[in-house]
């Protein structure tokens, strides 16, 4: 079975090389920061690591003796208020035309609020009927940060969906801090623990 590693790419992020799988060593991996995924290198047609990401390897040195366990069964996953669960919405957020988008107006040395936007910097453009992705939820329609106990710490839901989805995959949560590790059928993983 070929995993689908860009499901763990970032999709919104300031890090363009996290947008991708790539080569590091002898494996493939893909990461959005919060979550890292990595199989043997089968001659995909990936980019190199990038410098500076190659201490992704240690992220994967598990301590010894840590119990893997099965994913636990997960509840039906919060909507998101702000699309009502559907993953659109009908406005568009525009730049305020009063202050450039700035939000705020500098006069001597003091910053004021814009009042057209209430120091937003933007409004909502409403188009009836418009599908728009929600940016809350990422067009996933749930809530982005849905903490599930699991062993001894709190993971993301929506990883546990991703994970639960790769062949055999068990979980070793190793604290409240610090990153659990997990693996399946043709590769291993790291997850951090969620931050609700
Ligand atoms: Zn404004
Ligand atoms: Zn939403």
């Amino acid at each position: 079975m070929k995993i689908d590693l860009t499901q763990f790419c970032a999709t919104i992020d300031t890090r363009k090389h996290l947008f991708a799988p790539f080569r590091l060593n002898g494996f493939i991996y893909a990461t959005d920061g919060a979550i890292a995924i990595r199989v043997p290198d089968d001659g995909s047609n990936v980019a190199n690591c990038e410098s500076g990401l190659e201490k992704i390897e240690r992220f994967f040195q598990m301590p010894e003796n840590i119990l893997f366990q099965q994913i636990p069964i997960l509840n039906i996953p919060l909507k998101c208020a702000e699309c009502s669960g559907s993953g659109f919405v009908n406005y568009e957020h525009v730049d305020c035309d009063e202050c450039d988008g700035e939000g705020e107006f500098q006069h001597g040395s003091h910053d004021y609020d814009c009042k057209e936007c209430n120091g937003s910097g933007e409004y909502r453009s409403v188009t009836l009927g418009a599908k728009n992705e929600c940016d809350k939820c990422d067009g996933s329609g749930n809530v982005s940060i849905q903490p599930v106990a699991i062993g001894n710490t709190f993971l993301n839901r929506k990883y546990l969906v991703k994970m639960n989805n790769l062949p055999n995959c068990t979980v070793a949560t190793n604290g409240k801090i610090e990153r659990s590790f997990f693996k399946f059928d043709g590769g291993s993983g790291v997850i951090m623990p969620c931050r609700g």
